[in-house]
């Protein structure tokens, strides 16, 4: 048997990042960015007014003894887009919008709230500082600076980023995509009666979102009776898919066939049983450059499994340099007692209490528990070594979203 952390390091030595292709920024969302961006302007281009007002010399706003305002000649009107030659000359001001360019001269922007219009003149009735109320050219981004790096995820503010540096067209990594196929002579799909003895396919669609939410195409295989014929014609379909994940007939039950029948088909094998729990009989191989993964057929051991192998790999093979488990630390809230040997990765909820956040085990820890899953937002992790940790102690966990 295998750690949980060797194994990994197995998959991940398997998974390689995908061909590139170039897309419209629109479809760039959830992708992985296959070149570095650097911004070949400054952002924003020109010093800009950040509020409503008038555009001045800070130096002209000299007030003097007793005086509540300083008078200044307006001399022309700025909207956002208009850029005016004018010079701004001494004792003058410009009305100007919030995202207009400064004129040549002013070096600030009194707000409109500190003013009072008199026919061609204004009121100032407070003084600036030089840049006050003004936006600075490439105080949000530098010229030639690099922004984005290649491997960086593309998420919302990636996106605007990119529109802001007048980018349109991105090179990505393409999707993986991800075969799915669930075994068992007891499984049938949802809205298909069910007889006595037999359960419904969750993991076929739980796996599916799983898929999807990492960034893979999925292509749902339905579902294989514990039959040679059947496991070897499901999986001959999965031929072109970069990863194939089954689930279910892994262990060590007479009808458990995937693991040889795998072997049969001419994948070679990496690992099969991990000292993990849940999750102990998952099977890892190679079939030339497909990774096979065969999942525990419980629906709570086939997520977690899903997790902590296969969304590795296949955020690997989008592109990420940010692969594996996203680990963090909480606060236990309830004693564990453990059966050593095996890294356990209990399903919990993150509380949160002031600053301090807290996880608390979902009681029923049953690999064939959905709900677990359903209500949990975290596993907790404890080493193999360990038979007890109490409430109060620190432990590391893995976020599930
Ligand atoms: P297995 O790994 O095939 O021994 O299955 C372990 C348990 O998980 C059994 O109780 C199965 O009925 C159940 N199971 C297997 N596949 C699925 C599935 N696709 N959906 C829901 N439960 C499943
Ligand atoms: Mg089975």
């Amino acid at each position: 048997m295998i750690d949980y952390n060797d194994a990994l390091k197995k998959v991940l030595s398997q998974a390689k990042p995908m061909a590139k292709e170039v897309l419209p920024l629109a479809k760039a969302l959830g992708r992985v960015l296959a070149e570095n961006i650097k911004s070949r302007e400054p952002v924003p281009p020109f010093q800009k007014a950040t509020m409503d007002g008038y555009a001045v010399r800070s130096q002209d706003l000299v007030f003097s003894a007793g005086a509540d305002w300083v008078e200044l000649e307006v001399i022309e009107d700025l909207p956002a887009g208009k850029v005016t030659k004018t010079m701004l000359k001494p004792g003058k001001a410009i009305r100007i919008m919030t995202g207009a360019s400064l004129p040549k001269n002013a070096d600030a922007v009194v707000k409109v709230e500190d003013t009072e219009k008199r026919g061609k003149k204004v009121l100032i009735g407070r003084r600036v500082r030089p840049m006050e109320n003004t936006g600075q050219i490439g105080e949000d981004v530098k010229k030639g600076e690099l922004v984005l790096p290649k491997g960086q995820a593309i998420g919302a503010a990636e996106l605007g980023m990119l529109a802001s540096l007048g980018i349109n067209k991105v090179k990505v990594f393409k999707r993986p995509t991800l075969a799915i196929i669930s075994t068992g002579d007891e499984i049938v799909e949802p809205g298909s009666r069910i007889r006595p003895g037999q359960i419904r396919n969750s993991n076929g669609y739980s796996l599916l979102g799983l898929g999807l939410e990492a960034g893979a195409e999925v292509k749902y295989l339905g579902i294989a009776k514990d039959k040679k014929s059947e496991l070897r014609a499901k999986i001959s379909q999965s031929r072109g898919c970069e990863v194939l994940v089954l689930t279910g007939g892994v262990s060590v039950g007479d009808y458990d066939l995937v693991k040889d029948q795998l072997k049969e088909f001419g994948v070679k094998p990496f690992f099969w049983q991990a000292r993990i729990k849940p999750g102990k009989p998952v099977f890892f191989g190679v079939k030339r450059s497909q990774l096979v993964f065969g999942l525990p057929g419980n629906p709570a051991s086939a997520m977690v499994t899903f997790y902590l192998f296969v969304r590795p790999a296949l955020d690997k093979m989008l592109g990420k340099t940010q692969t594996g488990p996203r680990y963090g630390r909480a606060i236990l809230l309830e004693d564990l007692s453990l059966k050593p040997g095996r890294t356990h990765f209990l399903r919990g909820i993150l509380e949160q209490d002031g600053v301090v956040v807290q996880v608390r085990p979902f009681h029923d820890q049953k690999s064939g528990v959905l709900k677990s899953m359903v209500k949990s937002n975290v596993l907790i992790v404890v080493p193999p070594t360990l038979e007890a940790v109490e409430r109060g102690e620190e432990v590391g966990i893995i976020y599930l979203d």
